[in-house]
């Protein structure tokens, strides 16, 4: 099959390591594929050139789209799209990827439902009776219908959240009120998100209908804050954000508004194309390469059932839509905004955004709605090794409790607290403050529980009247709760709900595809081996790249596949003296074939005896002068690190439904132990007794982990010369751009 890929409309970051997955795997299934370059533009122009293995290395990293990509009026005419039907045809394309907004996607649609008029016209004779097209999400609004998340949208918002962490310290130095503006003309996605993750004080977003008074309720609210002692504000407005009768809400007229009524000191900053730009987040470049993966496949697979799809990624799966019901879909909410129809928009984007923007107004309140009773009080805890995205948890659980009237305790270093009476209450205003804080601000620690030591826990939760634990770890926290239920029999005091959420690093944790923490550490290991691909000098040489997990090898498959690493060594699989002198054959050839540098992710606990530095040995000894071989263990670092994004939302959201779940269950004497997961459709509630049967214990990692059907499509995208699929081998003294 001839594939031809283009990027086009909006660039996103993620649209690169989409065309390199689409035109990879092409190449794997042995298809011949061909680049359009800038967009439509570029199809009606006949600017399209045949892509190689080599084309695409190195740019797994890279913002943009090396394609190009145009806004083109000549496609949007009959001529124009003959033209590109002409094109098409010239070079027997069968089918055409799009990677892409709305009017990109909709282009495509139209170009498939006239391919035949326009074979008829051109009398060309072609024996392609239908072009086949998919199309890509490539947005940063994250505004497309048929995907939770469109290609680009992770990269804006982590833009956006680390310049809403810089601004507020600045903010803070000079007591001042920012107002931060947002891309999204119909889509508040940005905003809302970054809003939430960010800790801002007020959120302006189109789908939301304001009351005619708003500004009103938001200079109180910043008023309200400064008299309780919180001196900077960060207001946080989508560009396409509305007054109630549907004139825009101008930045410049927030700062204004804030500064003359307030008096106060207040700036602007319009983040504008900076987030639009840069290297695609480790979500990124999954994403991009799973849809990459998935649609080529497809092409190849039923080529009759994607005549004209979007492939997007539901529920953590790949799922195809039909354009035109992406294009309308898409389209509507917009539409509904401009018709003044706010409740109707809202409900179009579905209900985890409607949850988020809930949860934002909760999260701004200055003070809590109830007073506190006193009455029920409930425990915190974070445990075992710390986690990026902890202290986002905590602040969510705490205040939706401290909302409700509840008490909120915490336990200083996990169980050592309850060991040692160090318990604490948690306070409204210094919560509002660990939204965006590394680490854990009540502490973690690795503890030994003995079975005596229950007794004292029992006493100590007496003592502080506990009627639910909400514990936010890893296995090893989950364990010893575990151990807890199982010993009600013996100590009553236990005999109260309990809810774990699952913060570690590893990801191997059960009734849950991702933990909280997992995605910060991705995004270090990837950007260390982003840093490490361009160390200059480094000719002819391997990295073995040792990364943290336990038994688990998400991160350092997740790893592999975002930075184009050649392999992951996973403790799933072991690793075998045959796989390492096979891997030193590879290597010997690429290097000859003119590779520079390979790097080899080495999950820590990959094998017992054969070491990171026993490989690194190994490889050289059997390179025999042939290349070099460094290592980089990157250690705790993967552990540091201001949360990302991604595990912020992921805290806010398990925090927010944990809470909740509490409530209930106090409410209704229940004891149930919960284990809270993404899986399936949104936040899910495991029984721990199910959760627990997920789990292969010896190792400490679920027996099934998803992301392990992801291994073939790592591979496979960073073969080794030899079997790349290229015609021709470059000639030794040939150098060749670094692989990724
Ligand atoms: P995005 O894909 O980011 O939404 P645009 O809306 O600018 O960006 O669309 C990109 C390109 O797609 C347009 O410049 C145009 O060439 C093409 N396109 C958009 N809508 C249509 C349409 N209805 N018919 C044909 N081509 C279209």
């Amino acid at each position: 099959m001839n594939i031809a890929v283009m990027t086009s409309g909006g660039d996103s970051p993620g649209m690169n390591p989409a065309v390199r997955a689409i035109v990879r795997r092409a190449l794997v299934k042995e298809c011949k594929v061909f680049g359009i370059f800038n967009g439509y533009e570029g199809l009606v122009n006949g600017n399209i050139k045949p892509l190689g293995w080599h084309d695409v290395g190195g740019i797994i990293s890279k913002g943009g789209t090396f394609l190009g990509t145009a806004r083109s009026e000549s496609f949007r005419t009959l001529v124009g799209r003959r033209e590109a039907v002409r094109n098409l045809v010239s070079h027997n394309i069968e089918a055409l990827i799009v990677v892409g907004g709305d009017g990109s996607l909709m282009g495509a649609h139209v170009l498939a439902q006239e391919w035949k008029e326009h074979l008829q016209a051109l009398n060309l004779g072609s024996n392609i009776p239908q072009l086949k097209v998919i199309g890509l999400p490539g947005s940063i609004d994250n505004d497309l219908y048929g995907t939770d998340m469109s290609i680009g949208a992770d990269t804006a918002l982590n833009h956006i959240v680390r310049a809403l962490d810089d601004l507020t310290s600045t903010a803070a130095s000079h007591q001042r009120t920012f107002v931060v503006e947002t891309m999204g003309r119909h889509c508040g996605y940005l905003a809302l998100m970054a809003g939430l993750a960010g800790g801002a004080s007020w959120v302006l977003i189109p789908e939301e209908e304001l009351d005619l008074r708003w500004h009103k309720k938001m200079l109180d609210a910043i008023k309200k804050a400064r008299q309780v002692g919180r001196p900077h504000q960060m207001v946080v407005v989508a560009e396409g954000a509305r007054h109630a009768d549907g004139l825009a809400i101008k930045s410049k007229e927030i700062c204004d508004l804030i500064a003359g009524k307030l008096n106060l000191d207040v700036r602007l900053t319009v983040l504008g194309h900076i987030q639009r730009g840069g290297s695609p987040t480790a979500f990124d470049r999954v994403l991009s390469t799973r849809l990459g993966v998935a649609a080529v496949d497809m092409l190849l697979d039923n080529p009759e059932e994607c005549k004209c799809h979007m492939v997007g990624l539901r529920e953590n799966r790949v799922v195809t839509t039909p354009l035109e019901e992406v294009v309308q879909k898409s389209r509507a909410v917009g539409e509904e905004i401009e018709k003044g129809n706010y409740s109707k928009a809202l409900e179009l984007r579905g209900d985890s955004f409607r949850r988020a923007l809930e949860l934002v107004k909760m999260l701004t309140r200055i003070t809590p709605a109830k007073e506190c009773t006193g009455e029920k009080t409930i425990l915190i805890m974070t445990g075992g090794a710390d986690s990026p995205g902890m202290n986002t948890a905590v602040s969510v659980v705490g205040r939706c409790l401290l909302n409700h009237g509840i008490k909120v305790l915490a336990s200083r270093n996990t169980f050592l607290g309850l060991l040692e009476d160090d318990i604490f209450p948690l306070d409204w205003h210094e919560l509002v403050g660990w939204i965006n804080k590394p680490g854990s601000e009540i502490g973690t620690a690795r503890t030994i529980i003995e079975d005596e030591d229950f007794h004292t826990i029992a006493r100590n939760l007496r003592k502080y009247n506990v009627a639910g634990i909400i514990a936010i770890g890893g296995w090893g926290t989950y364990e010893k709760i575990w151990r807890m239920v199982q010993s009600r029999s013996t100590y009553p005091e236990f005999k109260i709900p309990m809810i774990l959420i699952p913060a570690s690093i590893d990801n191997n944790l059960p009734a849950t595809q991702f933990s909280i923490g997992t995605d910060t550490a991705l995004n270090v290991i990837v950007d260390s081996i982003d840093k490490i691909r361009n160390t200059a000098g480094a000719n002819r040489r391997t990295f073995i790249v040792e990364v943290m997990g336990r038994k688990c090898g998400f991160l350092a498959l997740m790893g592999a596949l975002a930075s184009g690493a050649e392999k992951a060594y996973l403790p799933e699989h072991g690793i075998s003296i045959r796989e390492l002198t096979d891997d030193v054959e590879v290597m010997k050839t690429s290097f000859e074939c003119g590779k520079k540098m390979m790097i080899f992710l080495r999950s820590e606990a990959a094998s017992r005896h054969y070491t990171t530095d026993f490989i690194r040995r190994l490889f050289e000894e059997e390179g025999r002068g042939g290349f070099g071989v460094r290592t980089a263990i990157l250690g705790h670092v993967q552990r540091g690190g201001i949360p990302t994004a991604f595990d912020r939302i992921l805290a806010c959201r398990f925090g927010a439904q944990a809470a909740l779940s509490m409530i209930e269950l106090v409410k209704n004497s229940s004891d149930e132990a919960i284990a809270l997961g993404l899986k399936g459709r949104g936040v899910v509630e495991t029984p721990f007794e199910d959760a627990a049967k997920e789990m292969d214990i010896e190792n400490a990692r679920p027996k099934k982990q998803w992301f392990m059907d992801l291994y073939e499509v790592a591979d496979s995208l960073a073969l080794p010369y030899p079997e790349c699929g290229v015609d021709s081998k470059p000639s030794s003294d040939q150098v060749v751009d670094e692989e990724a």
